[in-house]
């Protein structure tokens, strides 16, 4: 069985619309999948109408990606099987979406006292979505020549220590777990390999996460070192947390596939062990 349960379509910073994402899902046998864009589940519905209308196999699992501050790291809580349409989720992500439109503003602001004009209007024209993200201000920046591509647009501006970076006050850690436990899903810690935290903070990561009522790590990721993978798969045995897989997926490129290299090692326990899916899946 093919399972992916991480991706983003352009409701937030993913390149392709809900119903491509399900498609090409689809074309590649993927069985099951999560869209989880960022503080946002507004492509959800387009995503299940595509299904339906087109009569396609794959499964969609309703999840989201929240932004949370913990000390000064921007660390991703992925929710699974959420309540898509719990009004208190909503107006809670309307409330980070507002955090959005006002850190926008202030990368805005910086970018502008470096000499890059505009781009408050050109971040948001590109975005398609209610999810306005630094890969929308990376985009304007490579469309005005400004930089060459996404990793010098984070590099030189938008990453943490960058000219541009604004510390964005998002939710902390208990909180997006709270939220994702009130509308019904499960909190899964998303990618701990990727916050630039040594191992020791990496496992204050998760001691902390956990005891915030946490149910899964995502362990499998693409183009992990086969080491990585084996200690998270350890760190999600002795935590207790179940194990969760997905490939980010943004956008179509040589990198990254849906549903591509990111099958769980045996001795963990699958976030989805005891979720209903069809037999025939199995
Ligand atoms: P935001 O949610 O607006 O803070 O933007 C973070 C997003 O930027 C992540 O979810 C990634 O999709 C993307 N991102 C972060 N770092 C990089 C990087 N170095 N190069 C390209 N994309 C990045
Ligand atoms: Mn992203
Ligand atoms: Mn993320
Ligand atoms: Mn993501």
């Amino acid at each position: 069985m093919k399972i992916d349960l991480h991706s983003h379509t352009n409701c937030s910073d993913g390149e392709l619309t809900p119903k491509e994402l399900v498609h090409r899902a689809n074309n590649l046998q993927v069985d099951v999948l999560a869209i989880t864009d960022h503080d946002s589940v507004e492509g959800l519905n387009l995503a299940h109408q595509a299904i339906a209308q087109d009569n396609l196999k794959v499964k969609l699992i309703n999840g989201v990606e929240i932004s949370t501050a913990w000390h000064s790291f921007e660390v991703h809580i992925v929710g699974l099987n959420i309540d898509k349409d719990c009004p208190q989720l909503q107006s809670r992500l309307a409330s980070q979406l507002a955090t959005r439109r006002n850190r926008a503003e202030r990368i805005a602001a910086k970018l502008a006292k470096v000499g890059v004009e505009g781009a408050l209007e050109g971040a948001k024209k590109l975005a398609k979505g209610q999810s306005l993200s630094r890969v929308h201000f990376a985009k304007y920046l490579i469309n005005k020549g400004v930089v060459s591509d996404f990793d010098a647009a984070f590099k030189k501006y938008l990453a943490r220590k960058a000219k541009a970076y604004v510390a964005p006050g998002w939710i902390t850690i208990e909180q997006a777990v709270q939220w994702i436990d009130e509308a019904g899903g499960q909190a899964v810690l998303a990618h701990p390999s990727r916050y630039d935290l040594s191992n020791k903070w990496i496992r204050k990561l998760i001691d902390e996460f956990k005891a915030a009522g946490g149910k899964g790590i995502e362990v499998s990721l693409p183009r992990q070192s086969p080491n990585e993978r084996q200690q998270l798969a350890k760190y999600a045995i002795d935590n207790q947390l179940l194990a969760s897989q997905g490939s980010d997926f943004h956008r179509i490129s040589r990198f990254s596939e849906l549903g591509r290299n990111i099958q769980l090692p045996e001795k963990v326990t699958p976030i989805w062990h005891d979720w209903a899916l069809n037999e025939d899946m199995v």
